[in-house]
């Protein structure tokens, strides 16, 4: 039988502060007691592993081992079908801005133009057919651990259209749908996403009865 979540808080494992939206927003309903990694003051842990999975179960269990509590951690990222599956587990470095010195930080207009640019450099009829994974890693401090995967398909468009969400999503228009993700309300993303997809899976196996 899977382990389930108790009365103790969780932490909320990231330093992101568009999926700790996107998170708390789904887990509302579920009358979990929630904290961030970020108010507990825990450290962001490398990402050092070459797949979703891996990076995820690094964060939710550096969190679960420094906070004492179970942790819950998201590695999410947008595969590109034309351009092998990058950006893929590096989505977020896409946007470093490293040639500005002095000024770290991340820039995703920088990000989604560089895919455009390689998308551009492959030729007008390419292939813009794109998906964002996502996996949820659960972890307790005594070492278990469960993963949930999640998916949405869809396909990349240029410019950017819409100002809401976060990272990649202006340029995101999900199969079937004539708003990207970052034209949609948070609600209508909710219902689709491939986080609401892997968070799907753990709502079902956690409270599913
Ligand atoms: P990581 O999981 O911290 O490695 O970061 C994944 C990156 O993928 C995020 O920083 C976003 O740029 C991108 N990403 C993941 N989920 C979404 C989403 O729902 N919308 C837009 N971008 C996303």
């Amino acid at each position: 039988m899977s382990r389930k979540l108790g009365s103790e808080r969780l932490v909320i494992a990231t330093h992101n502060a568009g999926k700790l939206r996107e998170i708390s927003a789904l887990l509302a309903p579920y009358g979990l007691q929630c904290v961030s990694a970020g108010e507990l003051g825990l450290p962001e842990p490398d990402e050092t592993g070459t797949s979703f999975v891996e990076n995820a179960l690094i964060k939710a269990r550096a969190a679960a081992e420094a906070a004492n509590l179970p942790a819950l951690a998201d590695d999410s990222g947008l595969s590109v079908h034309a351009l092998g599956g990058r950006p893929g587990v590096y989505t977020a470095d896409w946007a470093e801005r490293q040639w500005f010195e002095g000024e770290p930080g991340r820039d995703w207009y920088l990000a989604m133009g560089k895919v455009e640019g390689l998308l551009c450099e492959l030729g007008p009829d390419t292939d813009r057919a794109a998906q964002f994974n996502c996996v949820l890693a659960l972890a307790w401090p005594d070492g278990e651990s469960a993963v949930f995967e999640g998916i949405v398909h869809g396909a990349l468009v240029w410019p950017p259209r819409g100002h809401r969400g976060f990272g990649y999503d202006p340029v995101f228009l999900p199969n079937g749908r004539d708003e990207t993700f970052g034209e949609m309300d948070p609600e209508a993303k909710h219902a689709i996403s491939h986080r609401a997809d892997a968070f799907a899976k753990l709502v079902a196996e956690q409270f599913g009865g």
